[in-house]
């Protein structure tokens, strides 16, 4: 079940992007990224739908060119999801989008570097009440930096980051996030640990280029990780070579991990073993597909044998173990009922989703009581 958990975040001040509050005390933001063809209006917008169904609050658009940036104008009609645009290296791209509408610009002061210019951007930024992420990446920083530190270092990029701050102050302009990202996990956590320190405003978290689908993951899971648990960090994103869908999945993962959100199905399950009572790994596999669409918060222990199946299930809203010839289920802790080998996932897909609906119908009771009694 979930309870409390002993993270204490990192104060931060709170800005909007479209109607998801970031930084502050709201929840920790999932973002991804699509891969489609700005220019390809229908494509986008199609990716962007099956990345908010997997959990995005946000979602980022590259906006490479003046032509993309009216494909951009034309996708945020479309969608019902907050959308940051990706620029790099021409501002006159920000200051359209910014004129066609738009939540969020995304900046790269490694490539947009020119006072005049960030000051042109921030002035419509201003005028235009859209806030601006900081991007700064240990991949594309200034050539002076550069120079300076030899190679990117977690100093180059929170300086490259803090002249940034520095004009977006000089312009009396708070309105922003910043992310720091590396691929190396060490520069990036150390960069972000160094920003905490110097700057309110919240912090967009990143491994940038952290690699596939299962690398990427861990790679993320262990800067994340670490940064999450001491507090740091407002909004997610995860860079993974696949389907951006899955970016928003992982982050989810790891937001429910830390208990730092609790959307959806916390699913617990052993590796399985020749104990096993039933084939957990494909059951968990098929569960985990089938019950995507739920959101109420809750823990599913799907456990092989007796060996830790009672334990688990005691701690869950729901739990199996298995046994032979039939399983047990347990609801909200407690044995219930028996149930056979034969049809076991369409069984319980039946019966989690009747478990998500009583689950459902409690907590909107208890919130009806909260505000009669309010
Ligand atoms: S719970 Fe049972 S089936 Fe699962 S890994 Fe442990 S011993 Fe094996």
């Amino acid at each position: 079940m979930f309870s409390g958990n002993p993270i204490i975040r990192r104060k931060s001040r709170q800005i909007m992007v479209g109607d998801v509050p970031v930084g502050g005390d709201a929840p920790i933001s999932v973002q991804s990224m699509t891969n489609t063809s700005t220019a390809d209006v229908a494509a986008t917008v199609a990716q962007i739908e099956r990345i908010q169904q997997a959990g995005a609050d946000i979602v980022r658009v590259s906006v490479p060119s003046l032509e993309e940036a009216e494909a951009f104008g034309e996708i945020r009609k479309l969608v019902n999801i907050p959308l940051v645009a990706d620029i790099h290296f021409d501002h006159n791209i920000a200051l359209r989008v910014a004129d066609l509408g738009v939540d969020c610009l995304r900046i790269n002061p490694g490539n947009i570097t020119r006072e005049d210019r960030l000051s042109e951007v921030i002035a419509k930024a201003k005028d235009k009440n859209i806030p601006i992420r900081i991007g700064v990446n240990a991949g594309s920083l200034g050539k002076d930096l550069l120079r300076k530190y030899n190679e990117p270092t977690a100093e180059a990029m929170v300086e490259s980051a803090m002249r940034n701050v520095d004009l977006l102050d000089k312009h009396n302009f708070q309105d922003f996030k910043v992310s720091v990202k590396a691929s190396d996990v060490f520069m990036a956590v150390d960069a972000y640990r160094d920003l905490a320190k110097r700057i309110e405003q919240p912090l967009h978290l990143g491994i940038t280029e952290a690699g596939g689908l299962r690398s990427g993951t861990v790679k993320s899971a262990i800067g994340l990780g670490a940064l999450l648990m001491d507090g740091i960090g407002d909004t997610v994103r995860i860079s993974l070579a696949a389907d951006p869908a899955e970016e928003a999945r992982v982050a989810w993962d790891m937001l429910r991990s830390l208990r730092l959100r609790s959307k959806g199905i916390n699913f617990i399950a052993c590796p399985s073993c020749s104990r096993q009572n039933f084939d957990v790994i494909k059951t968990v596999h098929e569960l985990e597909n089938r019950l995507e669409d739920i959101t109420v918060p809750m823990d599913v222990s799907i456990i092989g044998c007796i060996v830790n199946g009672p334990g688990e299930a005691k701690e869950s809203d729901f739990g199996l173990t298995g046994g032979t010839p039939e399983n047990l289920v347990y609801l909200d802790g407690k044995p219930d009922h028996k149930l056979e080998q034969g049809n076991l996932v369409d069984q319980l897909e039946k019966e989690i989703r009747a478990k998500a609906q009583a689950k459902q119908a409690q907590l909107d009771g208890a919130q009806q009581d909260i505000i009669a009694k309010s």
